[in-house]
C-alpha cells in the first residue's frame, strides 16, 4: 500500500468515528435533558446540594476543586490538543483525519473528472491530467454526493446535540422537530457550500484547528515536514509529479517549510511512482532535521528555477 491509501483508511475511521461517537454515548451533549454526556455518563460537577447550602471553607475548597477538575481543566486539554499536534506532527491532522479535508478532496477528485481541473473556477499549472472518460458515471456520483453526503454529515453532527435515537424515530415517522430540522439543514447548506466553492481555502485561511496547528507547526523546531533528499537531486527528472499531486498548491521540491502543506504524502507517493519505490526524493523528516530546510531550499534553487 502506498501512503495515499493508508490516509485513505485513517480518513475513514475518523468519519466512522464522527458518527459513531453520539451513537455510542462517547461524548454528546442532549439539549433535552441540558446534560454532557461522555462514555455513557453524565458529566457534572459531582457536587451535592449541601455542599452550596455549606459556606464553610472546606466546603469551599471543595467547590473550587471540583470545579477545576470537571470545568476548567477539560477545557485547557481540549484547547491544548491542536496547538500541540502542531507543534509535534504540523498539519497532519488535516491532512489525514480531519473529514472536512477529505470531502474537500474528494470534491477536488469529482471536478477534476468532470472539468479537467480541481476548481471549479480556474485551471491551477499543477492540475493533473486525468481521462475524460466514464463522465456519465462522475456525473451521477457528484450529483448523489451533493444530495447524499451534506444529508449524512447534517444528521451526524446533529446527533452531538439532539439524542441519536430521537433523530431516528423522526426519520421513520419523518416528522421532525424544529431543532433537528435546523440542524440538519444547517450542517448540509455549510457542506454544500463549502465542499463546491470554499475547499482548500477554508483550510488555509479560516479553519480554526488548521490556523492552530499551522501556526505551531511553524515555530517549532521538531515537528514533522516533508523533506526532499537534496543530495540526490539530480534523480530528478522534472516530471512534476510531484507539483500535480498537490491539492494543496504546495510546491514540494522548493523544500521549505510551507505553512499550507498538510503532511499528505502525495508527492511522497507521486516521486516513488515516477523513480521507483523507494527511490522517490521526498520523505518526513522530524526533529533536527527540520532545522537544515531552510539550508537545503538554498542549495536547490537550480532546480526550483529549471521546474518554474
Ligand atoms: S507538499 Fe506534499 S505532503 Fe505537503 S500537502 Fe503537498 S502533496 Fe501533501
Ligand atoms: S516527482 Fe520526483 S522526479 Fe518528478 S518532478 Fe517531482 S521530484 Fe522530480
Amino acid at each position: 500500500m502506498n501512503i495515499t491509501n493508508y490516509r485513505r483508511v485513517t480518513q475513514i475511521a475518523f468519519i466512522l468515528l464522527i458518527f459513531l461517537m453520539p451513537v455510542l454515548n462517547i461524548f454528546r451533549y442532549d439539549t433535552a435533558a441540558r446534560e454532557l454526556i461522555i462514555f455513557g455518563q453524565v458529566w457534572s460537577l459531582g457536587l451535592k446540594e449541601a455542599f452550596y447550602a455549606d459556606h464553610g471553607m472546606h466546603a469551599a475548597g471543595h467547590i473550587a476543586l471540583q470545579f477545576f477538575l470537571k470545568a476548567i481543566l477539560p477545557w485547557l486539554v481540549v484547547l491544548a490538543i491542536f496547538p500541540l499536534l502542531g507543534f509535534l506532527t504540523g498539519r497532519l491532522f488535516c491532512g489525514w483525519f480531519c473529514p472536512e479535508g477529505t470531502l474537500f478532496e474528494l470534491a477536488d477528485r469529482l471536478t477534476l473528472k468532470l472539468l479537467g481541473r480541481r476548481s471549479l473556477f480556474v485551471k491551477r499549472p499543477n492540475d493533473p491530467e486525468v481521462s475524460g472518460d466514464r463522465k456519465l458515471l462522475y456525473i451521477f456520483l457528484s450529483l448523489m454526493s451533493m444530495v447524499v453526503l451534506p444529508l449524512l454529515g447534517g444528521i451526524a453532527l446533529t446527533g452531538y446535540l439532539v439524542a441519536p435515537e430521537t433523530i431516528w424515530n423522526q426519520i421513520i415517522t419523518w416528522n421532525f422537530t424544529f431543532g433537528v430540522k435546523a440542524g440538519v439543514i444547517g450542517v448540509s447548506i455549510y457542506m454544500l457550500v463549502t465542499s463546491i466553492l470554499v475547499r482548500h481555502s477554508l483550510c488555509k485561511y479560516i479553519c480554526a484547528a488548521g490556523l492552530m496547528q499551522m501556526l505551531f507547526g511553524w515555530i517549532s523546531p521538531v515537528s514533522l515536514r516533508l523533506k526532499m533528499d537534496t543530495a540526490r537531486a539530480d534523480a530528478c527528472t522534472n516530471c512534476r509529479g510531484c507539483d500535480r499531486a498537490c491539492f494543496m498548491n504546495v510546491l514540494p521540491r522548493k523544500n521549505k517549510r510551507d505553512i499550507s502543506c498538510v503532511n499528505c504524502g502525495a508527492c511522497i507517493d507521486a516521486c516513488n511512482r515516477e523513480l521507483g519505490k523507494g527511490n522517490g526524493l521526498f520523505h518526513y523528516s522530524a526533529g533536527e532535521e527540520c532545522l537544515q530546510l531552510e539550508e537545503d531550499f538554498k542549495q536547490f534553487k537550480t532546480i526550483s528555477l529549471r521546474s518554474s
